[in-house]
């Protein structure tokens, strides 16, 4: 039968935080397609977990993507499954003289989060070298070889209640050591600006027109403000930090602060970028 498990989903995000879950991890898409067929709705996908934010209240079965990590290429196309990771996709890509991903390198995500929040950095977003993309629909049916649409940290796929399962992304020729070279000097650049050595998941805001929100964060005198053990990051203060055992709430109250006060400030309204899942009281906040 299915392989569906409990575990907590602090060990499945990259901010460390999460009550217990039932889990099911699709070894391959027919498994996956009787699943949604018996669940339905009952489901929330996840990727690699890292622009989640999760509380102790998961009623839904989370379907884990990892398992569907098939990639290969055809001359400039790669097509590549949901679960692989960005580091591995950017890898083969440098690997086999592919170039265009390179600004994204040092995302800590999978194929599929990265094309449901079109992710993006240094003025890259993924959505730039989508073809196709394969998705099954909550019924199980396979839609294949659509062509999303995406704009900033959105796409067709974003609120919709669906699972991204293949991805084609047509890219430009280059050498693999010029390709290494770039991707290094992006992460480079991620890690002097980001706060790679703690748990998080990311920007928490998106930006506000061509502002980003962290202007308005420092503006508001709120960097390093510390809640339990949550911390907007000094570094880079989009980000809230897991400094120590962080919970849910903690987070929760420093998210709900920042927007209140930059609110009250400047009458900014901040939007959530991450994702949470398992409040009782609902993710309107
Ligand atoms: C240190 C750090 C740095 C970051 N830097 C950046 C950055 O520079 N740019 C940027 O854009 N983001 C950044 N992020 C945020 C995050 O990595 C991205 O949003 C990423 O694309 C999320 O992918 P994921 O696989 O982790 O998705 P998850 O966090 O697991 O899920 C995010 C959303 O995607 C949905 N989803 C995931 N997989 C699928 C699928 N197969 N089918 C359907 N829906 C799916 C989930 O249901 C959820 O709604 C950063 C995060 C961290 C922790």
């Amino acid at each position: 039968m299915f392989n569906i498990y409990e575990d907590k989903l602090s060990n499945h995000t990259t901010f460390k935080i999460g009550g217990l879950a039932k889990i099911f991890q699709p070894r391959n898409l027919d498994e996956l397609k009787q699943f949604l067929i018996d669940n339905k709705k009952n489901y929330f996908v996840l990727g690699n977990g890292s622009n989640i934010l999760a509380g102790n209240y998961i009623r839904p079965i989370i379907i884990k993507t990892n398992l569907l990590d098939k990639i290969y290429k055809k001359g400039n196309i790669v097509c590549v499954e949901s679960g692989v990771n960005l580091f591995r996709l950017i890898k083969f890509c440098a690997d086999n003289g592919l170039s265009g991903l390179e600004a994204l390198y040092g995302i800590p995500s999978s194929v599929g989060g990265a094309i449901y929040m079109n992710a993006g950095s240094f003025g890259t977003e993924i959505g730039q070298f989508v073809t196709s993309v394969d998705y099954l629909d909550s019924n199980g049916i396979l839609h294949k070889k659509i062509k999303p649409k995406f704009s900033y940290r959105n796409s067709f796929f974003t609120n919709k209640n669906c699972v991204i399962t293949m991805v084609r992304l047509k890219l430009l020729k280059d050498t693999p050591d010029n390709i290494c070279k770039k991707c290094e000097y992006y992460f480079n650049l991620k890690k002097a600006k980001q706060p790679y050595n703690y748990p998080s998941a990311g920007s928490v805001f998106k930006r506000v027109g061509d502002v980003g929100a962290p202007i308005f964060i420092e503006k508001a005198g709120l960097k390093g403000l510390k809640i339990g053990g949550a911390m907007i990051s000094d570094k880079h203060c989009g980000f809230v930090i897991n400094v120590n055992n962080a919970k849910f709430n903690d987070v929760k109250q420093i998210i709900c602060k920042i927007k209140k006060t930059v609110l009250k400030k400047f009458g900014i309204i901040l939007t959530r970028e991450i994702v949470v899942i398992g409040d009782k009281n609902g993710d309107n906040w």
